[in-house]
Protein backbone atom coordinates (compact mmCIF):
# COMPACT_ATOMS: atom_id res chain seq x y z
CA UNK A 1 0.00 0.00 0.00
CA UNK A 2 1.37 3.15 -1.00
CA UNK A 3 1.10 6.14 1.58
CA UNK A 4 1.74 9.57 0.29
CA UNK A 5 2.19 12.64 2.67
CA UNK A 6 1.63 15.43 0.83
CA UNK A 7 -0.32 16.55 -2.66
CA UNK A 8 0.20 19.98 -4.59
CA UNK A 9 -1.06 22.32 -1.78
CA UNK A 10 0.59 25.73 -4.04
CA UNK A 11 1.17 29.36 -2.09
CA UNK A 12 -1.33 28.17 0.48
CA UNK A 13 -0.11 31.16 2.83
CA UNK A 14 0.20 33.69 -0.10
CA UNK A 15 -3.14 32.82 -1.20
CA UNK A 16 -5.87 34.43 0.08
CA UNK A 17 -9.13 32.95 1.18
CA UNK A 18 -12.35 32.72 -1.12
CA UNK A 19 -14.13 35.95 -0.19
CA UNK A 20 -17.40 36.26 -1.52
CA UNK A 21 -18.78 39.35 0.26
CA UNK A 22 -17.19 41.61 -2.70
CA UNK A 23 -18.38 42.05 -5.83
CA UNK A 24 -18.29 40.24 -8.50
CA UNK A 25 -15.38 40.83 -10.38
CA UNK A 26 -16.04 41.68 -13.79
CA UNK A 27 -12.65 40.81 -15.27
CA UNK A 28 -12.99 37.00 -13.84
CA UNK A 29 -16.22 36.24 -15.94
CA UNK A 30 -14.17 35.90 -19.73
CA UNK A 31 -16.54 34.74 -22.65
CA UNK A 32 -16.98 31.31 -21.86
CA UNK A 33 -16.93 30.11 -18.59
CA UNK A 34 -13.99 27.35 -17.68
CA UNK A 35 -15.42 23.76 -16.63
CA UNK A 36 -13.33 20.93 -15.33
CA UNK A 37 -15.54 18.07 -15.29
CA UNK A 38 -14.46 15.07 -13.20
CA UNK A 39 -16.19 11.77 -14.67
CA UNK A 40 -16.44 8.72 -13.92
CA UNK A 41 -17.62 6.15 -11.25
CA UNK A 42 -18.29 6.73 -7.42
CA UNK A 43 -15.58 5.57 -4.61
CA UNK A 44 -12.83 6.49 -7.66
CA UNK A 45 -11.41 9.23 -5.73
CA UNK A 46 -13.18 11.81 -7.86
CA UNK A 47 -14.26 13.98 -4.69
CA UNK A 48 -10.31 13.69 -3.83
CA UNK A 49 -9.38 14.62 -7.07
CA UNK A 50 -11.82 17.75 -6.89
CA UNK A 51 -10.23 19.07 -3.16
CA UNK A 52 -6.83 18.44 -4.72
CA UNK A 53 -7.71 20.88 -7.89
CA UNK A 54 -9.13 23.11 -5.48
CA UNK A 55 -5.49 24.12 -4.07
CA UNK A 56 -4.83 25.80 -6.81
CA UNK A 57 -5.25 29.69 -7.11
CA UNK A 58 -6.72 29.47 -10.18
CA UNK A 59 -9.57 26.76 -9.48
CA UNK A 60 -12.46 26.26 -7.74
CA UNK A 61 -13.67 22.97 -6.82
CA UNK A 62 -17.19 23.12 -6.56
CA UNK A 63 -17.95 19.87 -5.45
CA UNK A 64 -20.82 17.98 -7.30
CA UNK A 65 -22.55 21.08 -8.61
CA UNK A 66 -25.37 18.83 -10.34
CA UNK A 67 -26.91 17.95 -6.96
CA UNK A 68 -27.08 21.69 -5.68
CA UNK A 69 -30.88 21.90 -7.38
CA UNK A 70 -31.47 18.48 -7.07
CA UNK A 71 -31.59 17.80 -3.24
CA UNK A 72 -28.65 20.12 -1.64
CA UNK A 73 -30.17 23.61 -1.55
CA UNK A 74 -33.87 22.42 -0.92
CA UNK A 75 -32.50 20.06 1.64
CA UNK A 76 -29.60 22.73 3.15
CA UNK A 77 -27.64 20.11 3.07
CA UNK A 78 -23.46 20.66 4.41
CA UNK A 79 -21.25 22.52 2.13
CA UNK A 80 -17.30 21.11 3.27
CA UNK A 81 -16.45 24.23 4.85
CA UNK A 82 -18.89 23.04 7.20
CA UNK A 83 -21.54 25.30 7.01
CA UNK A 84 -24.70 24.28 5.78
CA UNK A 85 -25.00 25.74 2.27
CA UNK A 86 -27.68 28.40 2.46
CA UNK A 87 -25.03 29.28 5.53
CA UNK A 88 -22.07 29.00 3.69
CA UNK A 89 -20.50 32.38 2.71
CA UNK A 90 -19.72 31.27 -0.60
CA UNK A 91 -22.90 29.02 -2.07
CA UNK A 92 -25.39 31.58 -0.37
CA UNK A 93 -23.87 34.46 -2.71
CA UNK A 94 -23.61 32.28 -5.50
CA UNK A 95 -26.96 31.76 -5.41
CA UNK A 96 -28.21 34.99 -4.65
CA UNK A 97 -26.65 36.27 -7.70
CA UNK A 98 -28.28 33.18 -10.05
CA UNK A 99 -31.64 34.06 -8.67
CA UNK A 100 -31.53 37.55 -9.41
CA UNK A 101 -33.97 38.34 -12.02
CA UNK A 102 -35.63 34.72 -12.05
CA UNK A 103 -38.79 33.43 -10.89
CA UNK A 104 -39.06 32.30 -7.41
CA UNK A 105 -39.43 28.54 -9.03
CA UNK A 106 -35.90 28.81 -10.11
CA UNK A 107 -34.71 26.52 -8.56
CA UNK A 108 -37.29 23.83 -9.22
CA UNK A 109 -37.23 24.15 -12.71
CA UNK A 110 -33.95 23.72 -13.34
CA UNK A 111 -34.06 20.52 -11.52
CA UNK A 112 -36.87 19.42 -13.58
CA UNK A 113 -34.84 20.58 -16.78
CA UNK A 114 -31.71 18.48 -15.15
CA UNK A 115 -34.13 15.56 -14.97
CA UNK A 116 -34.82 16.24 -18.86
CA UNK A 117 -31.52 16.76 -20.54
CA UNK A 118 -28.72 15.19 -18.09
CA UNK A 119 -28.58 11.62 -19.72
CA UNK A 120 -26.95 9.51 -21.94
CA UNK A 121 -28.68 9.82 -24.96
CA UNK A 122 -29.38 13.21 -25.12
CA UNK A 123 -33.29 13.60 -26.17
CA UNK A 124 -34.47 15.76 -23.84
CA UNK A 125 -31.48 18.36 -24.79
CA UNK A 126 -32.11 18.15 -28.21
CA UNK A 127 -36.16 19.39 -26.72
CA UNK A 128 -34.65 21.93 -24.27
CA UNK A 129 -33.18 23.45 -27.22
CA UNK A 130 -36.11 23.95 -29.52
CA UNK A 131 -37.54 25.50 -26.63
CA UNK A 132 -34.42 28.21 -26.80
CA UNK A 133 -32.83 26.64 -24.17
CA UNK A 134 -32.99 28.63 -21.05
CA UNK A 135 -31.32 25.67 -18.78
CA UNK A 136 -28.38 26.61 -20.78
CA UNK A 137 -28.57 30.11 -20.34
CA UNK A 138 -29.37 29.44 -16.34
CA UNK A 139 -26.52 27.25 -16.14
CA UNK A 140 -24.01 29.58 -17.83
CA UNK A 141 -25.32 32.11 -15.39
CA UNK A 142 -24.87 29.85 -12.21
CA UNK A 143 -21.10 28.30 -13.32
CA UNK A 144 -20.66 32.52 -14.01
CA UNK A 145 -21.62 33.21 -10.78
CA UNK A 146 -19.56 30.41 -9.49
CA UNK A 147 -16.57 32.10 -11.30
CA UNK A 148 -16.90 35.43 -9.81
CA UNK A 149 -17.50 34.83 -6.61
CA UNK A 150 -14.71 33.05 -5.81
CA UNK A 151 -12.64 34.94 -8.38
CA UNK A 152 -11.11 31.84 -9.42
CA UNK A 153 -11.46 31.36 -13.75
CA UNK A 154 -11.46 27.41 -13.72
CA UNK A 155 -14.60 25.53 -11.80
CA UNK A 156 -14.25 22.05 -11.28
CA UNK A 157 -17.86 20.02 -11.36
CA UNK A 158 -16.86 16.82 -9.85
CA UNK A 159 -20.67 15.78 -10.51
CA UNK A 160 -18.92 12.44 -11.77
CA UNK A 161 -21.78 11.18 -14.23
CA UNK A 162 -20.99 11.63 -17.88
CA UNK A 163 -25.09 12.69 -19.18
CA UNK A 164 -24.47 16.15 -17.35
CA UNK A 165 -20.99 17.09 -18.99
CA UNK A 166 -22.88 16.17 -22.22
CA UNK A 167 -25.51 18.86 -21.28
CA UNK A 168 -22.36 21.22 -20.66
CA UNK A 169 -20.38 19.89 -23.93
CA UNK A 170 -23.49 21.22 -25.89
CA UNK A 171 -23.88 24.87 -24.30
CA UNK A 172 -22.48 27.56 -26.06
CA UNK A 173 -21.18 29.38 -23.21
CA UNK A 174 -18.91 26.86 -21.66
CA UNK A 175 -15.33 25.82 -22.59
CA UNK A 176 -15.23 22.23 -21.42
CA UNK A 177 -12.76 19.88 -20.13
CA UNK A 178 -13.16 16.35 -19.19
CA UNK A 179 -10.81 14.02 -16.38
CA UNK A 180 -12.01 10.61 -16.87
CA UNK A 181 -11.24 9.12 -13.45
CA UNK A 182 -11.04 5.49 -13.92
CA UNK A 183 -10.47 2.80 -10.31
CA UNK A 184 -10.25 -0.62 -10.52
CA UNK A 185 -13.68 -2.00 -10.40
CA UNK A 186 -12.82 -4.81 -7.78
CA UNK A 187 -11.59 -1.92 -5.30
CA UNK A 188 -14.59 0.14 -6.05
CA UNK A 189 -17.21 -2.61 -5.70
CA UNK A 190 -15.68 -3.62 -2.40
CA UNK A 191 -16.20 -0.31 -1.35
CA UNK A 192 -19.95 0.14 -2.47
CA UNK A 193 -20.58 -3.51 -0.85
CA UNK A 194 -20.66 -2.29 2.55
CA UNK A 195 -23.08 -0.14 4.10
CA UNK A 196 -22.79 3.88 5.71
CA UNK A 197 -24.91 4.69 8.36
CA UNK A 198 -26.89 8.55 8.07
CA UNK A 199 -25.11 10.80 9.18
CA UNK A 200 -26.14 14.70 8.14
CA UNK A 201 -23.53 16.30 9.35
CA UNK A 202 -20.77 14.34 8.28
CA UNK A 203 -22.06 14.63 4.86
CA UNK A 204 -23.27 11.45 4.66
CA UNK A 205 -27.51 12.72 3.78
CA UNK A 206 -28.69 9.21 3.02
CA UNK A 207 -28.51 5.72 4.70
CA UNK A 208 -26.13 4.07 1.79
CA UNK A 209 -27.01 0.17 1.59
CA UNK A 210 -24.33 -2.52 0.15
CA UNK A 211 -24.67 -2.29 -3.65
CA UNK A 212 -24.33 -5.98 -5.33
CA UNK A 213 -21.53 -6.65 -6.41
CA UNK A 214 -22.51 -7.74 -9.78
CA UNK A 215 -24.99 -3.99 -10.11
CA UNK A 216 -21.62 -2.26 -9.64
CA UNK A 217 -19.57 -4.22 -11.67
CA UNK A 218 -22.09 -3.71 -14.54
CA UNK A 219 -23.16 -0.05 -14.16
CA UNK A 220 -19.32 0.48 -13.52
CA UNK A 221 -18.45 -0.87 -17.25
CA UNK A 222 -21.69 1.66 -18.86
CA UNK A 223 -20.36 4.46 -16.80
CA UNK A 224 -17.11 4.02 -18.23
CA UNK A 225 -17.84 3.48 -21.90
CA UNK A 226 -20.48 6.80 -21.67
CA UNK A 227 -17.20 8.30 -19.83
CA UNK A 228 -15.34 7.36 -23.40
CA UNK A 229 -18.08 8.62 -25.41
CA UNK A 230 -18.13 11.80 -23.67
CA UNK A 231 -14.39 12.16 -24.20
CA UNK A 232 -14.94 11.51 -27.69
CA UNK A 233 -17.17 14.30 -28.19
CA UNK A 234 -15.41 17.25 -26.51
CA UNK A 235 -12.56 15.97 -28.59
CA UNK A 236 -8.46 16.05 -28.85
CA UNK A 237 -6.79 18.48 -26.48
CA UNK A 238 -9.81 18.25 -23.89
CA UNK A 239 -9.79 15.24 -21.91
CA UNK A 240 -7.61 13.27 -19.93
CA UNK A 241 -7.69 10.11 -18.33
CA UNK A 242 -6.44 9.64 -14.88
CA UNK A 243 -5.95 6.06 -13.21
CA UNK A 244 -6.96 6.65 -9.37
CA UNK A 245 -4.10 4.30 -8.61
CA UNK A 246 -1.73 7.20 -10.21
CA UNK A 247 -3.04 9.69 -8.36
CA UNK A 248 -2.82 8.42 -4.99
CA UNK A 249 0.72 7.34 -5.90
CA UNK A 250 2.25 10.42 -7.48
CA UNK A 251 -0.36 13.37 -6.80
CA UNK A 252 1.58 16.37 -8.21
CA UNK A 253 1.81 14.18 -11.48
CA UNK A 254 -1.61 13.73 -11.65
CA UNK A 255 -2.53 16.69 -10.61
CA UNK A 256 0.11 18.73 -13.36
CA UNK A 257 -1.05 16.56 -16.03
CA UNK A 258 -4.61 17.87 -15.28
CA UNK A 259 -3.61 21.89 -14.57
CA UNK A 260 -1.33 21.92 -18.37
CA UNK A 261 -5.21 21.05 -19.95
CA UNK A 262 -6.75 23.93 -18.63
CA UNK A 263 -3.73 26.06 -19.22
CA UNK A 264 -3.31 26.65 -16.19
CA UNK A 265 0.43 26.77 -14.70
CA UNK A 266 1.74 23.30 -11.93
CA UNK A 267 2.90 25.58 -9.13
CA UNK A 268 5.36 23.56 -6.71
CA UNK A 269 4.12 21.29 -3.89
CA UNK A 270 4.57 22.21 -0.15
CA UNK A 271 5.44 18.78 1.58
CA UNK A 272 4.11 17.89 4.87
CA UNK A 273 0.76 20.20 4.29
CA UNK A 274 -2.77 18.62 4.34
CA UNK A 275 -5.16 19.71 2.25
CA UNK A 276 -8.42 21.64 3.46
CA UNK A 277 -11.33 21.44 1.63
CA UNK A 278 -13.29 24.66 0.54
CA UNK A 279 -16.68 24.61 -0.34
CA UNK A 280 -17.25 21.65 -2.40
CA UNK A 281 -21.32 21.65 -2.33
CA UNK A 282 -21.63 18.40 -2.31
CA UNK A 283 -19.56 14.66 -2.92
CA UNK A 284 -17.86 11.85 -0.79
CA UNK A 285 -18.23 12.21 3.00
CA UNK A 286 -14.22 12.80 2.94
CA UNK A 287 -15.06 16.15 1.74
CA UNK A 288 -15.98 16.78 5.79
CA UNK A 289 -12.57 16.50 7.29
CA UNK A 290 -11.03 19.77 8.44
CA UNK A 291 -7.42 18.62 6.88
CA UNK A 292 -7.04 15.76 4.36
CA UNK A 293 -4.01 13.55 3.21
CA UNK A 294 -4.33 11.67 0.39
CA UNK A 295 -3.49 8.01 0.97
CA UNK A 296 -4.37 4.74 -1.37
CA UNK A 297 -7.07 2.64 -0.11
CA UNK A 298 -6.19 -1.07 -1.68
CA UNK A 299 -7.93 -2.86 1.43
CA UNK A 300 -9.95 -4.66 -1.34
CA UNK A 301 -6.56 -6.88 -2.14
CA UNK A 302 -6.51 -8.05 1.25
CA UNK A 303 -9.91 -8.00 2.61
CA UNK A 304 -12.02 -9.21 -0.48
CA UNK A 305 -12.60 -12.90 -0.25
CA UNK A 306 -10.94 -14.56 -3.79
CA UNK A 307 -14.37 -15.61 -5.17
CA UNK A 308 -15.66 -12.32 -4.78
CA UNK A 309 -13.06 -10.90 -6.89
CA UNK A 310 -12.94 -12.98 -9.60
CA UNK A 311 -17.04 -12.23 -10.34
CA UNK A 312 -15.83 -8.70 -10.93
CA UNK A 313 -13.32 -9.48 -12.81
CA UNK A 314 -15.46 -11.94 -15.21
CA UNK A 315 -17.82 -9.43 -15.54
CA UNK A 316 -15.34 -6.65 -16.00
CA UNK A 317 -13.01 -8.05 -17.86
CA UNK A 318 -12.92 -6.36 -21.14
CA UNK A 319 -12.12 -2.65 -19.66
CA UNK A 320 -10.24 -4.05 -16.81
CA UNK A 321 -7.37 -4.91 -19.75
CA UNK A 322 -8.42 -1.28 -21.29
CA UNK A 323 -7.41 0.35 -18.68
CA UNK A 324 -4.46 -1.38 -17.48
CA UNK A 325 -5.71 -3.71 -14.88
CA UNK A 326 -4.40 -6.98 -14.34
CA UNK A 327 -6.93 -9.83 -14.42
CA UNK A 328 -5.19 -12.07 -12.25
CA UNK A 329 -6.05 -11.13 -8.26
CA UNK A 330 -3.07 -8.66 -7.23
CA UNK A 331 -0.67 -9.20 -4.75
CA UNK A 332 -0.54 -6.32 -2.14
CA UNK A 333 2.26 -4.70 -4.21
CA UNK A 334 0.68 -4.41 -6.89
CA UNK A 335 -1.18 -1.20 -7.95
ZN1 LIG B 1 -19.00 26.51 1.98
Amino acid sequence: MSFVRSVLSPLRDPEPAIDPSREPNAHATPARVKVLYIAGYGRSGTTLLDIALGEHPAVMGGGEIATLARHVWANDEYCACGASVRACPVWREIVTDWRAGEPPTLIDDYRRAQERTETILGLGRIAERWRGDAHAARTVKLLRAVVARSARPVVVDSSKLPGRALALAAMEGIELFVVHVVRDPRGVAWSLNKAIKRQVDKGVQRELRPKPLAYTALRWSIVNLATEWLCRRVGPGRHVRVRYEEFVADPPATLARILTLVGERPVPSVLGAPMVPQHQVAGSRHRMQSAITIASDERWKTAMPRLRRWWVTLLTAPLLRRYGYALGVPAEDES
